[in-house]
């Protein structure tokens, strides 16, 4: 009954979402949909709080969204109890920020991944708005990062029939578009946006099937999950998919969406794909360097998507040696800018640095 008074003393719910008999009795919603609906209304309530300041109202609403959390673990709110999230204390950080003296990096030991080292090779100054200040405009990223993961998702499956022995054709993959695909990284753009980047996968699609199908070697994993260690520092990452040749050499395969411009001149420098033949010569069950390693841009033309490295031990070492620098460099908090016009072009923070470069 306390679930059914709660909803009904919600007018916006019982407007829009939901319709009561005359007892009163919720009929057209199941409990989970309730359960989702009140806690979509109370997140909703409480950014609404925050953003006029009203704080004591906001603490409210995440007290009932605590409750609801734990209603839901235990189908009871008996012997719930908030008082554990209401001891909280300013962070120290808050004081240091307030008085522009911060000293935690953005990011713990625990979470240090290729993408922020990428980042940092790109331009110190970007990785620091990004993971010092945490200053991300995360919404940019959004589309792109949903987009690329409808697609990652959809060919690790098909690679996964195909090791069981059943290669799909183009419109098995074209349907898990159609079923996949979600509007959740669009929520701020338009629907043109989003139509365009859901069509384009389809002839992305369709370029991995045929790749895939005709690929002579044997898929031996797929988002292999890794750490290696740089310095005392773990780094995490996952490899899309390893193969190996009928001779028994591994090759190592990144997918990209986007990109279609893309030129990388010279591959045996990339951070990505050494950090990945570390990996995969880390692994006990594969042991050593991969012959090959290579980025596929699905949607670049046939005969520009691949890029390939033939592996070397020296560039490999080379790359160890570099992302201990870039260690160190972060531990001492050199940030200085590296602008360049191309990178400054796609970066999120030209509107407020001062070192941007414009064409
Ligand atoms: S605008 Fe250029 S210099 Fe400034 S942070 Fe971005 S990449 Fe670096």
């Amino acid at each position: 009954m306390d679930l059914i008074f709660d909803i009904m003393s919600s007018g916006n719910y019982l407007n829009n979402k939901a319709e009561i008999d005359k007892n009163h009795k919720v009929v057209c919603a199941g409990r989970d949909d309730l359960h989702d609906l009140i806690e979509d209304e109370k997140i909703e309530q409480a950014i609404r709080h925050l953003s006029s300041n009203q704080y004591a109202s906001a603490i409210q609403k995440i007290v009932d969204l605590s409750k609801i959390e734990y209603f839901q673990k235990n189908k009871t709110t008996e012997g719930f109890s908030a008082e554990t999230l209401l001891q909280k204390d300013p962070s120290r950080e808050i004081d240091e920020s307030l008085n522009g003296t911060i000293t935690k990096l953005g990011f713990t030991k625990r979470n240090l991944s290729f993408t922020k080292f990428d980042e940092y090779e790109k331009c110190p100054k970007m990785f620091w708005y990004k993971h010092v200040l945490n200053a991300l405009p995360e919404n940019q990223e959004a589309p792109a990062l949903s987009k690329g993961s409808t697609f990652h998702e959809i060919v690790e499956e098909s690679a996964k029939r195909q090791q069981e022995g059943q290669i799909d054709n183009a419109d098995v993959l074209l349907k898990s578009l159609e079923s996949k695909w979600t509007s959740e990284g669009y929520l701020t753009q338009s629907i043109q946006k989003e139509n365009q980047d859901k069509e384009s996968l389809k002839p992305a699609l369709k370029s991995y099937q045929k790749w895939s199908s005709t690929n002579p070697n044997r898929i031996v994993g797929l988002e292999i999950p890794f750490t290696i260690h740089i310095g005392d520092y773990p780094i995490d990452g996952f490899i899309d998919r390893l193969e190996q040749t009928p001779e028994g050499e591994y090759v190592v395969v990144d997918y990209k969406t986007g990109g279609k411009n893309k030129k990388i001149n010279k591959i045996w420098e990339s951070l990505q794909l050494n950090i990945y033949c570390m990996a995969v010569k880390e692994k006990k069950e594969f042991g050593k360097l991969p012959k090959k390693a290579m980025f596929f841009y699905v949607e670049k033309p046939e005969n520009e998507q691949f890029f390939v490295y033939d592996v070397d031990p020296t560039q490999v070492e080379a790359a160890r040696k570099k992302l201990e620098d870039y260690v160190k460099a972060i531990r001492s908090k050199e940030f200085d800018a590296k602008p360049e016009m191309f990178t400054c072009k796609f970066c999120s923070y030209a509107d407020i640095c001062d070192d941007a470069l414009e064409e």
